[in-house]
């Protein structure tokens, strides 16, 4: 089944900003992150990229660059005067556990996109995770909207249930991890979780359970897609992201719900073997299409 559509062309929308990541061997300060960068990247990587964001006047040149290679259009990404997001991230041995150790706002406390017109008009869409009312500004902009992905977090299904539920609503895949799942639905079996889901309205529910793959509620159809291994994990932020990014770009390309996962997962196993995007970035069409070979036979094994 193709639900994609083929002029290549994505949407992602997102945080931009310069995280300090700490694991048990290593820091690494300000380096380029956000969830829109990550899926930006994963994205660039086979379609026609529609970056939206904010920065501030201290954003580094290098990150400029990365953006411009991996984008298409970057009318709607907006520097102000003052500091970009910056967002700082500490992890347990076992990496499940990810403790926020400062969240600083910066410029994208002014978040508030008035996109252009050539982006109103980008059928695929990535709203990755931020505020729920914004993701619903965007989305009310985009008059030739055909496929939207959303993303979100634990925060939001704290303090915003009530705007989280339309922006659900609104979409046609959402992209949610396990234990957001549980808490969202308030179920703990799996398949009540998606049922529970979908009756929101959203076609298809792609549950993120990290290291043990990703499962798709898709009408009465539920799929499991495994992970490529992966023997060394650097870095797990912004997997989410490229996964996200990844799928939105299959889309685009007008690519199956599974095949689109797929090339969410490969992205997904890349970010998380270097630190911030540098493997993902740098990663090699050959790659991706090796993982992807793997991935396919992980499909409901
Ligand atoms: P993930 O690992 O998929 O949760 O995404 C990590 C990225 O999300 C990091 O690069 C952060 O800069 C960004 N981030 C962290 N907290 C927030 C937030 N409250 N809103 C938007 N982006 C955030």
């Amino acid at each position: 089944m193709t639900i994609g559509m083929s002029n290549n062309n994505t949407l992602i929308v997102g945080s931009i900003g310069l995280d300090t990541i700490e694991t048990i061997s290593d820091r690494k300060e300000s380096i380029l992150g956000g969830s829109a960068t990550y899926a930006t990247i994963a994205a660039g990587k086979s379609s026609d990229v529609h970056l939206v964001g904010i920065i501030g006047d201290d954003f580094p040149p290098s990150g400029m660059k990365i953006f411009k290679e991996a984008t298409v259009d970057l009318s709607n990404l907006e520097q102000k005067k003052g500091k970009t997001f910056s967002w700082g991230g500490r992890y347990a041995k076992d990496w499940d556990n990810r403790q926020t150790l400062f969240t600083e706002l910066g410029v994208f406390k002014e978040f508030d996109p008035v996109l252009k017109q050539q982006n109103k008009e980008v059928p695929i869409i990535f709203l990755a995770n931020i505020h729920p009312v914004l993701q619903l500004s965007v989305l009310d902009q985009c008059t030739k909207r055909k496929f939207v992905i959303i993303d979100t977090m634990n925060l939001w299904i704290d303090t915003e249930r009530e705007k989280l539920k339309e922006v659900i609503s609104s979409c046609d895949v959402l992209l949610i991890n396990e234990f957001e799942a549980e808490q969202f639905t308030r179920r703990k079996n799996h398949d009540d979780q998606g049922t529970v889901l979908q009756a929101l309205g959203p076609q298809n529910i792609i549950v993120k359970c990290g290291s043990k793959g990703a499962k798709l509620y898709a009408g009465h159809q539920l799929d499991t897609i495994g992970v490529f291994p992966i023997k060394n994990v650097i870095d797990p932020t912004g997997a989410g992201d490229a996964f996200g990014g990844g799928i939105a770009a299959s889309l685009a390309n007008g690519e199956t719900m599974i095949e689109s996962i797929i090339n969410g997962s490969a992205l997904a196993s890349l970010t998380i073997e270097g630190f911030g995007i540098d493997t993902v970035y740098n990663a090699s069409v050959d790659e991706i299409e090796k993982r992807k070979e793997h991935l396919r036979t992980t499909l409901n094994s």
